[in-house]
C-alpha cells in the first residue's frame, strides 16, 4: 500500500463475447478495486488484431485510475477482473474476451519476472498509445520519453472510435 496513492494507466482490450459490451463493464470493474476509483477513461476503439491471422476486431480503451495499492496487488487485481470475464490463456495474442494490461505505475519502472512496467509494448501499439494520448497528451513515459513523440498522425487513422450506436 501506498497511503498517497499514485495514477495509473490500464489498456483494456476484447475481442470475443461482446467487446462493447466487455469494455464497457470492465471500466465499472476498475472503478470497484480496492483503494482504487477510476479519474477518466478513453473513448473506446475498434482496431486490427495482431498476432494469429483470422481472429476478430478488437475493442480497445485506456483507463485512468487512481490507486493506494502496490503494483503487484493491482495487477492481481486486473488478472482477477479477467478472469470474471472466461479469460482462458491460450494461444498468445489469440482472441480473448478480456485483457488488463497495466501500462504505467505513476512514475516507476518495474522489471519483476511477472511484472514489467511502463508495458513493454506500449510504445509500440497504437491502439494502447492514441486512447493514452487522448487522456494525457502531456504524460512522460518513464525511461522512455515523451508520450508524443511516440505518437504518429498516421495511428489516429487505423483506429476508428466506436460510435454509441454501434452493437457487439
Ligand atoms: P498479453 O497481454 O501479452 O497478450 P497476457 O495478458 O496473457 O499476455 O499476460 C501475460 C503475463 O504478462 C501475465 O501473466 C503477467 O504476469 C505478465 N505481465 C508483465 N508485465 C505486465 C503488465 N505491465 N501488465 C499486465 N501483465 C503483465
Ligand atoms: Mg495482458
Amino acid at each position: 500500500m501506498n497511503a498517497a496513492g499514485v495514477t495509473a494507466f490500464v489498456g483494456l482490450g476484447s475481442n470475443l463475447g461482446g467487446p462493447i459490451a466487455q469494455v464497457r463493464e470492465a471500466m465499472r470493474e476498475l472503478d470497484e478495486l480496492p483503494h482504487t476509483h477510476r479519474i477518466s477513461q478513453s473513448r473506446l476503439y475498434h482496431s486490427s488484431p495482431l498476432g494469429p491471422a483470422g481472429q476478430p476486431p478488437y475493442v480497445n480503451a485506456v483507463a485512468m485510475l487512481h490507486t493506494s495499492l502496490a503494483p503487484d496487488a493491482l495487477l492481481a487485481g486486473l488478472h482477477d477482473i479477467e478472469q470474471r470475464h472466461g479469460r482462458q490463456r491460450s494461444e498468445r495474442w489469440g482472441p480473448r474476451t478480456l485483457d488488463l494490461d497495466l501500462l504505467l505505475f505513476g512514475e516507476q519502472q518495474i522489471a519483476t519476472p511477472r511484472l514489467r512496467v511502463p508495458h513493454p509494448e506500449l510504445h509500440r501499439r497504437d491502439f494502447v498509445l492514441v486512447p493514452l494520448f487522448e487522456l494525457a497528451p502531456d504524460l512522460y513515459l518513464p525511461g522512455l520519453g515523451p508520450l508524443a513523440d511516440y505518437v504518429e498522425d498516421a495511428a489516429q487513422l487505423a483506429l476508428r472510435p466506436v460510435e454509441s450506436a454501434d452493437s457487439d
